[in-house]
């Protein structure tokens, strides 16, 4: 997926704010943040949306939000914090790479606009 702007950040080609990378993840920060910490979660694995995932591909689901865990932990958002995973159009998705918005330390108000 060479047009792809996560695909690129995973592969080094862009650059980004790192905050954590394992063997099948990769965390930084959004670049319009929304938040006082506003993370962006990819897998290093190409997929376009939760639409667009395979049963097999939503498995990396569960190791994102293990890691979505444990940024919150290390950004100490003690009272809480919002996991987001735009689809499609009409939910806001604007790069077609899988990604899960971590949003922490201030309220967040519901429901979204
Ligand atoms: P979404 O609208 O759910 O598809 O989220 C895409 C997010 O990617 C937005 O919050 C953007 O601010 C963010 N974004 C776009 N380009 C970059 C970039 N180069 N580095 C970090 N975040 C980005
Ligand atoms: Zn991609």
């Amino acid at each position: 997926m060479n047009d792809c702007l996560f695909c690129k950040i995973v592969s080094g080609d862009m650059p980004s704010a790192k905050v954590y990378e394992d063997d099948q993840v990769l965390a930084f920060h959004d670049i319009d943040k929304k938040a006082p910490v506003h993370v962006l979660i990819v897998p290093k694995k190409h997929i376009t949306s939760v639409a667009g995932a395979s049963d097999a591909d939503l498995d990396i689901c569960t190791h994102i939000m293990r890691t979505a865990k444990k940024l919150a932990a290390d950004f100490k958002l003690t009272d809480g914090f919002r996991i987001v995973v735009n689809t499609g159009k009409d939910g806001g998705q604007t790069v077609d790479h899988l990604h899960f918005h971590l949003l922490g330390g201030r309220s967040l108000t519901w429901p979204p606009g």
